[in-house]
């Protein structure tokens, strides 16, 4: 759980670029971008000046009826413009498991509103991850995250990750008529960055369309240049009904999310007179944080860090991928964004009851933040991380690996 109770905390206390510091004053090389979202790296005076300037100014005032405000619509037209959505409209929320929700509840609204009530079932797939939230924590990949909260949301299901086969036999099981939307990230990144088979998202994208379900990309991880894109998908050539972002989107300096969603979608709903579609947040389209993600998005333009993750893609991939010959090490996934993961052995796992959490502390402990789950440990550095700094990551993550391969 993400609170603070008892117990030995490692305090981060201040950062700068790609570099985090500990209450004792140490220092370490932030190889997750903390989680995924520190895209163009930490200590940006800009986004603060940005902040300091949009709460002086209107520091607050919610987005609901008709209230707007400036930050917000203007970042709204901003994402709008490079979305691969036809006709995009933009729902701000102040997360990403918040947007899952709405882009969830959209899905359902819009075929409710076709007349198709019925139409409810969410298909999405293994490994996925789409938040912490009622219909988040129902269609993500992993048992772990669904096991004990009973059934939050009938009607969901998960499919392999890499099978088109298996999506199509699914929405024939449940009845095209019945599935209201397949959910899906361009690259898998927290189930352990698993990216398409090639010809995947083509697939995808010809299956809704055959069967008329809605396909929903969720790019919180995958968005703001982790790709080389603004989000993700772009890469394969698709063009989905509706787009979830969060994260990147202001390199978390502040918390924001939002969903794009087709116009064909979003049209029973958008500035109609009793609009049925009764969703929406107190915080949504705060302009404080729409300041941040500006200040944000003008710093990945400005720096053009699209191009620039496209050629540290390639530099972690060569460099991650010299770990595959380590003893402990099963396989290595990069090469498609900025992030990859190494995987542990079953030998290892199983066999020597080498944890992954092991690995992270060895590493943590000689100046390198990874994150480790069950199988794998994840690299997702920020995109403005220099070749040498990649390099002192991979030789720790090596160091770490021979430690723990020497203790047990
Ligand atoms: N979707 C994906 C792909 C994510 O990685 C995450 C968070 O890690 C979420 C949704 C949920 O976002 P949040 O934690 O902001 O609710």
């Amino acid at each position: 759980m993400n609170t603070i109770s008892q117990g030995p905390k490692f305090v981060v206390s201040r950062a700068e670029g790609a570099w985090i510091w500990d209450d004792n004053g140490d220092r370490y090389l932030d190889g997750t971008a903390s989680l995924w979202y520190c895209n163009v790296g930490h200590g940006r005076t800009e986004i603060a000046d940005a902040v300091h300037r949009q709460l002086s100014t209107l520091d607050a005032y919610a987005v609901y009826g008709d209230f707007a405000n400036e930050p917000a619509l203007q970042l709204s037209e901003r994402l709008a413009a490079h979305a691969p959505v036809a006709d995009p409209r933009v729902i701000l929320t102040c997360g990403g498991g918040e947007s899952i929700e709405t882009a969830a509840k959209l899905a359902r609204r819009y075929w409710a509103a076709q007349g198709q009530p019925e139409r409810g079932h969410l298909i999405s797939r293994t490994g996925g991850y789409h938040g912490l939230h009622g219909f988040g924590t129902s269609m993500i990949g992993m048992d772990r995250f669904r096991s004990g909260f009973g059934q939050i949301v009938k009607d969901a299901s998960v499919v392999p990750h890499d099978s088109l086969e298996a999506l199509e036999e699914e929405i024939l099981r449940v009845g095209p008529e019945r599935v209201a939307a397949f959910f899906a990230e361009p690259v898998i990144g927290a189930g352990g960055v698993y990216a398409p088979a090639p010809g995947y998202f083509e697939g995808v994208a010809e299956l809704c369309q055959r069967y008329g379900i809605l396909f929903v990309v969720d790019s919180v991880i995958c968005g703001f240049a982790r790709m080389g894109n603004w989000f993700g998908i772009e890469r394969f050539g698709v063009r989905p009904d509706m787009i979830v972002f969060a994260k990147g989107v202001t390199s978390g300096y502040l918390p924001l999310g939002g969903v794009i969603v087709s116009g064909e979608v979003a049209e029973p709903f958008w500035n109609r007179p009793g609009n049925p579609f009764i969703h929406g947040t107190t915080y949504a389209g705060h302009p404080t944080c729409a300041a941040a993600a500006m200040a944000n998005l003008d710093i990945l333009e400005r720096e053009d860090l699209f191009t620039v993750s496209l050629e540290i893609e390639t530099q972690l991939d060569a460099a991650v991928r010299t770990l595959a010959d380590h003893p402990l090490v099963a396989e290595v996934r990069s090469g498609v964004g900025v992030m990859a993961a190494v995987e542990l052995t079953t030998e290892a796992l199983e066999g020597r009851g080498i944890t992954t959490a092991e690995v992270f502390t060895e590493a943590r402990a000689r100046g390198v933040v990874l994150r480790a789950v069950p199988h794998s440990l994840l690299i997702s550095p920020p995109l403005i991380v220099t070749w040498e700094q990649i390099d002192h990551l991979v030789s720790t993550l090596r160091s770490a690996l021979d430690a723990v391969d020497q203790r047990h």
